[in-house]
C-alpha cells in the first residue's frame, strides 16, 4: 500500500511502468518522528538532493525548517515550494558564477566552500550591491566513523580546512557581509547512533573552537545529518534517542559559546528514502544453465542505487517483493534483471519470490532518496520512468 493504495491499483491510476511512488503518509511520520526527539534540540532541515521532486519538496516545505540546495536547478525548486530565503541554504563545490548570482539575488545563505569561491561572491556582491549571507563550510579534522559515505575529515574537495577559517572569516566580515555561522557535514548512510554522537561532540568542540579563534557570534551551526536508514538484511534503523540526549548534553555543556545559535540538522535520505518505492513490470522471463532471469522494464538507468552501482563496495539487494503476490509464498530463486543490454543491469540477486509470469509488478522498496534524479537515465535511450506522490 502507498498511503492507503494498492500497488496494482496505483500502477492503473499512473498508466505506466516503469514509475516511481512517493508516500506522503511516510514523510509526514519521519518528519514527526524526528520533531519527537529533537524538536527543541535543533532545526530540521530538508537536503532536496535525496529527492528534489517539486511536488514532494512543495509538500515537504512547510513540514521543516529549512531547505539545503546543490545546484541553481534545485534552488529554483526550493524557490518555487514557497520556503522563506532565509531558510535556504547552497552548498557544494563549484557553484559556477550565474548560481552565485541567483544566490545572492534571492537571499538564501550560500555555504561557501573555498577561498575562490568567497572571492568571487565578494565581487559579485560588491558589483550587484547585494549584502550577501554566507556561512562556512568547514572541512573539519576528523571524520564520521562507520559512515557510507564520509564527507569530511583528511583531504576533501567539501568544505574549508578548519586552519585556513578564522582568515576565511576574517575576510567576510572585512567585506561587510552577512556571516552566518558553519557548517559542518561529516558524511551520509550511517545506522550507528554512537558514531553520530562522537560526530557531534567533535563538532561542537570544533565550532566552540573556531567562534573563539574568530571572534564572532555563530546565528547558525549546521551540525550536517549522515542518520541512515536500513536497506539489507542485518541492518537494523538508528536510534534517535541517544543522539538526542548527547545533543542535550552538549547544548547544555556548550551554552555560553551556542546560546542564541540555531542548530540545524540537514537531512535527506531519513526523510524520503523509505517513503519511496519504484515499480516495473515482467517482460520475460528466461533460464539459462539453471538459473532464471527475470527482465523488467526497469533497471540501472531509473535506479542506479538499487543496482547497486552507487557507492556500494560490494552488492546486495535492495528489498524487493511481487507486488500483485505479496501475500504469495516463495517458490523460486530468481535473478530480476533490467532491460539494459549490460550484466551491470541487475535489481535483484538471486532472490527468492512466489511463482513469476509476464506481466507481474515487482517493487523495489526504500527507493524514496537517490532515485530517479541519481540516475542515468539516458543511457542506452530508454524511455524514462514517471514520479508521482500519493
Ligand atoms: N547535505 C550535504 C551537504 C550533503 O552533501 C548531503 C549528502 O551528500 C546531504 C546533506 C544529505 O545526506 P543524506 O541524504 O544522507 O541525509
Amino acid at each position: 500500500m502507498i498511503n492507503g493504495v494498492a500497488i496494482t491499483q496505483l500502477a492503473q491510476r499512473v498508466g505506466q511502468t516503469p514509475f516511481y511512488a512517493y508516500d506522503r503518509s511516510v514523510i509526514r511520520q519521519n518528519i514527526e518522528q524526528l520533531r519527537q526527539h529533537f524538536g527543541d534540540l535543533a532545526h530540521l532541515h530538508y537536503a532536496i538532493k535525496a529527492n528534489p521532486m517539486p511536488a514532494l519538496v512543495d509538500f515537504i516545505a512547510p513540514l521543516v525548517d529549512g531547505l539545503d540546495v546543490a545546484s541553481g536547478r534545485e534552488l529554483t525548486v526550493a524557490l518555487n515550494s514557497g520556503a522563506p530565503t532565509h531558510q535556504i541554504s547552497f552548498a557544494g563545490p563549484g557553484k559556477n558564477e550565474t548560481e552565485l548570482l541567483m544566490a545572492l539575488a534571492s537571499g538564501i545563505t550560500i555555504n561557501i566552500e573555498s577561498e575562490r569561491e568567497l572571492e568571487r561572491i565578494i565581487d559579485l556582491s560588491q558589483q550587484q550591491g547585494y549584502l550577501g549571507n554566507v556561512a562556512v563550510r568547514v572541512n573539519p579534522d576528523f571524520e564520521l566513523k562507520t559512515s557510507g559515505m564520509k564527507m569530511g575529515g583528511g583531504a576533501q574537495q567539501f568544505g574549508i580546512d578548519a586552519d585556513r577559517v578564522p582568515a576565511v572569516v576574517q575576510k567576510i566580515l572585512a567585506a561587510g557581509m552577512n556571516f552566518q555561522g558553519f557548517h559542518i557535514f561529516t558524511g551520509s548512510q550511517n545506522l550507528n547512533a554512537n558514531a553520530i554522537c562522537e560526530a557531534h561532540n567533535n563538532i561542537y568542540q570544533l565550532a566552540s573552537e573556531l567562534k573563539k579563534q574568530c571572534d564572532v557570534e555563530i546565528a547558525r551551526l549546521n551540525i550536517g545529518g549522515g542518520l541512515g536508514i536500513p536497506y539489507f538484511p542485518g541492518e537494523t534503523p538508528i536510534e534517535l534517542a541517544p543522539i538526542a540526549e548527547n545533543l542535550k548534553q552538549l547544548q547544555a555543556q556548550y551554552q555560553y559559546d551556542f546560546e542564541n545559535t540555531e542548530i540545524v540538522l540537514e537531512l535527506g535520505r531519513y526523510l524520503v528514502g523509505n517513503a519511496g518505492v519504484f515499480i516495473s513490470s515482467v517482460l520475460d522471463i528466461k533460464e539459462s544453465r539453471g538459473e532464471t532471469f527475470v527482465v523488467v522494464d526497469g533497471g540501472l538507468h531509473h535506479h542506479l542505487a538499487a543496482s547497486g552501482n552507487f557507492g556500494q563496495v560490494i552488492r546486495k539487494n535492495y528489498p524487493l517483493a511481487v507486488a500483485n503476490k505479496v501475500d504469495c509464498k516463495p517458490e523460486n530463486t530468481v535473478n530480476i534483471v533490467g532491460p539494459l543490454c549490460t550484466p551491470l543491469d541487475l535489481l535483484g540477486n538471486k532472490v527468492e519470490l512466489p511463482q513469476i509470469e509476464v506481466n507481474d509488478l515487482i517493487v523495489v522498496y526504500q527507493s524514496g532518496a537517490y532515485g530517479y534524479t541519481a540516475s542515468p537515465r539516458d543511457f542506452l535511450s530508454h524511455p524514462a520512468p514517471v514520479e508521482v506522490l500519493v
